[in-house]
């Protein structure tokens, strides 16, 4: 069976102390639930801001199948890049993932295509499991281009690993139109889409493989949709922005299994 997961992403909200307060907070009452302790749960990621991260990772590794990770790194090791986070420095956290390519880091960054394969492979580097966005903007579904769209990030930003490499990806399918709007795809939208990503998958590297894939939702889930989004076949969890924020949604949402 593959990975379920449900990750927070927090982007840039909550000062240091409220992020650990949040942490914490999650991390105590899944403990108290004994939740963490049903294999049936699915993995559960933090991805605070940077300067939250260690804290966050020693609290983390309190409760067994929670792990954090960065929401972006740089593509190189070190060196004069002042204001930037490199993968052996979010590593040596303990942090276990990094977000690339989302889609506000393709919008507001420049993010591109080229830089997208650079931080990949910076990330499986370090031992980082990277976490690959992509998703179409609303025109570019409006003109049945979504397929399109979504096909072309994946192959050129991740289908150049090998087999070894692939098999530590997350793919987080994120359509653009639905991320921080309270508009969500809905169930049938979602399971199209990441049934469609499965098949290209496939395609590429086989049944196995395609079988083993995590493949997360993001975009406006919530504690009211999560429980029907993650029942379709092809949705193996969600990325979370604005509902992650909150300790009681964030694990309604985790128990939407
Ligand atoms: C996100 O930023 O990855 C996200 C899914 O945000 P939200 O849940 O707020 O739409």
């Amino acid at each position: 069976m593959r990975k379920k997961i449900v990750a927070g992403n927090w982007k840039m909200n909550l000062t240091y102390s409220e992020g650990v307060s949040l942490a914490e907070e999650i991390c105590k009452r899944l403990n108290e639930a004994g939740v963490k302790n049903l294999d049936l749960m699915p993995e559960v990621l933090f991805f605070p801001p940077y300067i939250h991260l260690s804290q966050v990772t020693k609290i983390s590794e309190g409760l067994k199948g929670v792990f954090s990770g960065a929401q972006n790194c740089h593509t190189e090791p070190k060196g004069a890049y002042t204001g930037e986070i490199s993968a052996p420095m979010i590593k040596s956290t303990g942090a276990t993932h990094v977000l690339v390519g989302h889609s506000e880091r393709r919008a507001y960054f420049g993010e591109d295509d080229q830089m997208l394969v650079a931080k990949v492979k910076a990330a499986l580097e370090n031992e980082l499991i990277p976490v690959f966005c992509c998703g179409e903007k609303l025109p570019e579904r409006e003109k049945e281009n979504h397929f399109e769209v979504v096909r072309a990030q994946i192959e050129n930003g991740i289908f150049w690993l090998d087999e070894t490499g692939f098999e530590n990806v997350v793919i987080a399918y994120e359509p653009v139109w639905a991320i921080g709007t309270g508009v969500t795809a809905s169930p049938e939208q979602a399971q199209e889409m990441h049934a469609f990503i499965r098949k290209l998958i496939k395609e590429k590297y086989g049944d196995d493989l395609a079988e083993k894939t995590t493949i997360l939702y993001g975009g406006s889930c919530n504690p009211k949709n999560a429980a029907s989004l993650f029942s379709q076949d092809d949705v193996d969890g969600g990325l979370i922005g604005g509902a992650s924020l909150k300790a009681d949604d964030f694990i309604e949402i985790i128990k939407s299994f």
